[in-house]
């Protein structure tokens, strides 16, 4: 397969990195810092992106996108990635709530929703682990009872990022009790600022803006919050999760710094021990070989064939990936004469923000050992 992408997504990528380094600063790293003013230059950018058409732009026309293609759409994942994800929040809104709202949502919902998210105006969260309800999300008890033309929802979730900004929320609760535990399972899109719904951020080595816990005490919604269809929640979960695997393309952000690190170095990066060099090289492989991974994903995505075991290939490479970058960035730092610099982080405090953020990654979007359970059974069949 031929992974050269052509001329116009050379042009796209060129536009693209002028726009970031037009509208975003070269420190940034990222939204959710302690700097208030770091979120209000993503949602800034996204504004921006949106009057280009490029914030959905693998959306159809008919929603507010350009109609390119995925791979036009991996362009700028990676693109945002690499540069510390100046869309903050509002990444997941374009990659798999709207998808999943023009896959599964009313026409009502999606005249609603498509828009607001194609112009970068609105947060969404994911309000699906819960604290006895992680790996095995089926279990999750999150419940909706159906009142007078709505349902009330009550249930703790937790780890759910961005809440405490988002405005809306898709949020995974069991209707009734089937015979499977999948049986149920509802999603419904619930307004953050409707009675009943309390934020509490969860302080990690994410910083104090990313995760939190959220409680649903008799929050009651329309009938018309459903996406999906009553008990079809697991079907739209599983599509949700296939998509948002494949669009953390944190193995751009991986090669940008591997490289921009070894600049930084200069000649010194010719003098680094040979045991530090050669993991470097190891984690430079890795990335390629988990951009290749991501392709392959992408590319079953674009061809309609289900795509869920090589999203959790993929994403076993990226966040592996990840780890091994964080640890060769590391190990080069502490080698190097830049350990000593008397002021400043190295990098803006890039290799830094990176490690931390790479320990969580094999957790995130379900932890290594449930991806890895999902491919064993692909391969060999379920036990
Ligand atoms: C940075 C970050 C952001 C997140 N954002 C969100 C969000 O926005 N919305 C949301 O809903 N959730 C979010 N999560 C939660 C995430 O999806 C869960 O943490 C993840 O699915 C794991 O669930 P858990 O934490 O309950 O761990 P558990 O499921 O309790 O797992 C604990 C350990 O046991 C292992 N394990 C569990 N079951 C098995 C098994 N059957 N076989 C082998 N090993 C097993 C796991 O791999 C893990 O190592 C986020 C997590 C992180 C780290």
């Amino acid at each position: 397969m031929d992974f050269d992408f052509g001329a116009d997504a050379d042009a796209l990528r060129a536009e693209l990195r002028s726009l970031i380094a037009a509208e975003v600063p070269a420190d940034f790293l990222g939204a959710f810092t302690d700097d208030p003013n770091d979120l209000a230059i993503a949602q800034r950018f996204c504004a921006r992106l949106a009057a280009e058409r490029l914030l959905t732009l693998a959306w159809p026309v008919e929603y507010g996108g350009r109609g390119g293609s995925v791979w036009d759409q991996t362009v700028v994942r990676e693109e945002m990635w690499a540069h510390h994800e100046p869309r903050g929040a509002q990444y997941m809104g374009v990659n798999w709530v709207g998808p999943a709202i023009m896959a599964f949502g009313t026409d009502e919902q999606k005249a609603l929703h498509l828009p607001a998210i194609g112009a970068g105006e609105v947060i969404w969260c994911q309000g699906f682990s819960e604290p006895d309800a992680g790996s095995d999300l089926a279990s999750l008890r999150a419940k909706a009872v159906a009142v007078d033309g709505g349902w009330k929802i009550t249930g703790q979730k937790i780890w759910t990022s961005y809440a405490e900004m988002a405005q809306w929320c898709v949020l995974a609760a069991r209707v009734g009790s089937g015979e499977k535990k999948h049986d149920g399972i509802t999603l419904f899109l619930v307004p953050m600022d409707t009675l009943g719904i309390t934020v509490r951020p969860i302080a990690s080595s994410l910083g104090r803006h990313h995760l939190n816990e959220v409680f649903f005490d008799d929050v009651v919604v329309d009938d018309n919050a459903v996406l999906g269809g009553v008990g079809n929640g697991w079907q739209a979960i599983r599509h949700a999760l296939a998509f948002e695997r494949v669009g953390i393309a944190r193995y751009a952000r991986c090669d940008r710094l591997l490289s921009a690190l070894e600049a930084e170095l200069g000649d010194g990066f010719d003098e680094l021990p040979h045991a530090v060099r050669a993991s470097w090289t190891r984690a430079l492989v890795a990335v390629r070989v988990a951009r290749l991974l991501a392709y392959r994903a992408t590319h079953l995505q674009a061809e309609g064939t289900p795509a869920d075991t090589a999203a959790s290939v993929a994403r076993i490479a990226v966040t592996q990936a990840d780890q091994l970058v964080a640890e060769a960035l590391f190990q080069a730092l502490d080698s190097s004469s830049l350990r000593d610099k008397a002021s400043g982080a190295v990098l803006h405090g890039a290799v830094e923000d990176h490690y931390r953020y790479a320990q969580a990654a094999t957790v995130a979007s379900g932890t290594i050992e449930i991806q890895r359970m999902i491919v064993g059974r692909s391969t060999v069949g379920r036990a």
